[in-house]
């Protein structure tokens, strides 16, 4: 009979030993009465270190966090103590310098004795932290990402329900024109430039202020536990001169844009708050001058206004909300009208005739102002066309379209202007396509080619708001240009400072020496004529001669000249 129970026993043990889990059976002393393989190579030096007696082991348990567990809390003491442990996890910390294992850990009193299994789940939980790097933090720059960031913001706001004196203070940090530098300098050079980056925020911070990488080129901080706000300012303003320092082995530099949004009170959600530094943040990016603005409520109601304005315009083209404005441009010598600029404005039904100012910029953002553009190109077409059949003094206008970069990138675009002239029957050297220097610079590679498609069709070439841009002169002699309208700024005060009228002087005999014609943008008052009539610049646009006309003006205007039976018409100037 002893035969089959000494076999089962041995069973057992083998089993038990061949088991990849720790299983350890103690006494309710706390002896050790069985351990298998898997235990012994876990618990070195016995099950002292669980709560069992016996010499000092050559472990520690530690708990999540990985704070040593105090004597009551150890595993086996408490299963000892006649408590029940399902799947608790905890950390070995094994040998000097010791090795991290994750354990799950499973014990009970069982007839008279402790039993106690511990499976190692360190691979499970190195994959789960794996994920949890994935999900939350960014992998470029190893900072936590939105989620996480928002799961902060939540906690800080949260926290400051007990101490409303708290001052926190949330940073979003915009760089400018980034796309630039990985377009011309490779990605390879903008991912080391934000990876510095983020380590910079961080070093500048400290490590109790959260930095996270929001997305592309956006960064975040969050300071806590402020003593002022002005506090909050100074190191803003110190962060901005920080990011501006040259990056890498290029010394690239970028200018950051930093909108601030002071939390605690103001706030119950983190989503709220983030979106009014990210309003602030929008704010700079509007004002070149600035480097950071704090949010106040009246930029929501700025924000609210710009999402409207989108969400209006999308149906403004298909209701036939547009209407173009036609801006004479005159010969300076004789102030005869040789074409307009054709100048969008928005019908809206509720706010009025609006100017572009109220809604280019949103139709920029939301890329609506492609539609939009083509929607210009087509009707400036369409209407000089008719123009032309029914007056025969204006067979020889030009009109002049703005065309933002955006469109100006798109594919097929020769095609579709092709298209246009052919549909409106408008011939091509009548049309002239105003481009501004952001257009050359963004894609200054690439759209040499585009350039020339257009002006083999015969369609002029204008860069507009000449002298705005940063590399004004050093492009020129690349690109196929005809004409460059100077921006009104140099013309405002040539008659009163000396150094405009020198930079006005230099730039139309710039423009002489390289062939191109000359417009003079915002001539306002007779003086800027005589002085531009004296550097003989050829062409003037300005409210001198005439503001923007709405179609029904210009036709009053021609009959009005056929009346008078004048063939080349000249703007009567108000008095
Ligand atoms: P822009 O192309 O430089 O157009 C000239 C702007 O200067 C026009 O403003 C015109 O009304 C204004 N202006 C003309 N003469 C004078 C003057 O003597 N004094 C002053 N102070 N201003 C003068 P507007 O119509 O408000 O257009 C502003 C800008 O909006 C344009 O500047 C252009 O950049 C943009 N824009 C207008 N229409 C279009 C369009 O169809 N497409 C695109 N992409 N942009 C457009
Ligand atoms: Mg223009
Ligand atoms: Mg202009």
């Amino acid at each position: 009979m002893s035969q089959p129970l000494c076999l089962d026993a041995e069973i057992y043990l083998a089993v038990l030993s061949a088991l990849p889990d720790a299983v350890v059976v103690a006494d309710l002393g706390g002896a050790l009465l069985f351990c298998n393989a898997a235990a012994e190579t876990l618990l070195p030096g016995g099950i002292a270190g669980l709560g069992g007696s016996g010499d000092r082991p050559d472990y520690q348990v530690l708990d999540q966090q990985q704070w040593p567990l105090v004597p009551s809390e150890l595993p086996l003491g408490r299963v000892l103590a006649g408590q029940h442990l399902h799947n608790e996890e905890f950390i070995l910390a094994v040998g000097h310098p010791h090795q991290t294992h994750w354990v799950a850990c499973s014990g009970s009193l069982s007839s008279g004795m402790a039993l106690l299994t511990l499976r190692d789940i360190s691979a499970a939980k190195q994959q789960e932290a794996s994920l949890v790097q994935q999900a939350f933090y960014d992998p470029l720059t190893g900072l936590p990402n939105r989620h996480l960031f928002v799961d902060r913001l939540g906690q800080a706001l949260a926290c400051a329900q007990d101490n409303p004196q708290r001052v926190m203070a949330l940073l979003v940090i915009g760089l400018e024109r980034f796309k630039l530098i990985n377009d011309n300098l490779g990605h390879q050079v903008g991912d080391e430039m934000l990876v510095e980056l983020g380590t910079r925020l961080q070093a500048q911070v400290g490590p109790d202020n959260a930095v996270a990488r929001l997305g592309g080129d956006e960064f975040a901080i969050l300071l806590d536990n402020l003593t002022s706000y002005a506090s909050a300012i100074a190191l803003t303003e110190t962060i901005h001169a920080m990011v501006q320092q040259p990056f890498g082995l290029q010394q690239v530099s970028v200018n950051a844009s930093i909108g601030v949004a002071f939390g605690a009170k103001t706030y119950q959600s983190a989503f709220d708050w983030l979106r009014d530094a990210d309003a602030a943040m929008d704010q700079v990016k509007d004002h070149p001058d600035r480097a950071w603005q704090v949010f106040d409520s009246s930029l929501r109601v700025q924000k609210d206004l710009r999402l409207q304005t989108e969400v209006d315009l999308r149906q403004a083209i298909d209701r036939g909300e547009l209407r173009l404005h036609y801006q004479p441009i005159v010969t300076i010598s004789n102030e005869e009208i040789r074409g307009f600029e054709a100048l969008v404005r928005w019908q809206h039904p509720t706010r009025g005739l609006l100017m572009p100012g109220e809604f280019i910029d949103v139709a920029e953002a939301s890329g609506l102002i492609i539609p939009l553009g083509w929607w210009v190109l087509t009707e400036a077409c369409r209407q000089m066309q008719v123009w032309t059949e029914q007056y025969p003094a204006m067979a020889e206008f030009t009109v002049s379209v703005n065309m933002s970069s955006k469109q100006f990138s798109q594919q097929h675009l020769v095609e579709k202007i092709q298209k246009i002239l052919l549909n409106t029957g408008f011939v091509a050297n009548r049309l002239k396509i105003e481009l501004t220097e952001g257009v050359l610079i963004d894609h200054s590679d690439s759209i040499i080619a585009t350039l020339q498609q257009i002006r083999a069709l015969g369609i002029k070439l204008l860069v507009d708001d000449f002298g705005t841009g940063y590399s004004s002169l050093s492009y020129l002699h690349r690109f196929p240009f005809d004409c460059l309208k100077i921006d009104r700024s140099f013309i405002e005060n040539a008659d009163q400072d000396f150094e405009k009228l020198e930079i006005l002087q230099s730039v139309v005999r710039l423009a002489w020496n390289l062939g191109l014609d000359v417009v003079a943008e915002g001539v306002e008052t007779s003086r800027h004529h005589a002085q531009l009539k004296a550097l003989r610049c050829e062409l003037g646009q300005g409210y001198l001669y005439s503001r923007p006309l709405a179609p029904d003006a210009v036709e009053a205007m021609m009959a009005k000249k056929a009346a008078l039976l004048s063939d080349l018409p000249t703007v009567t100037r108000p008095a």
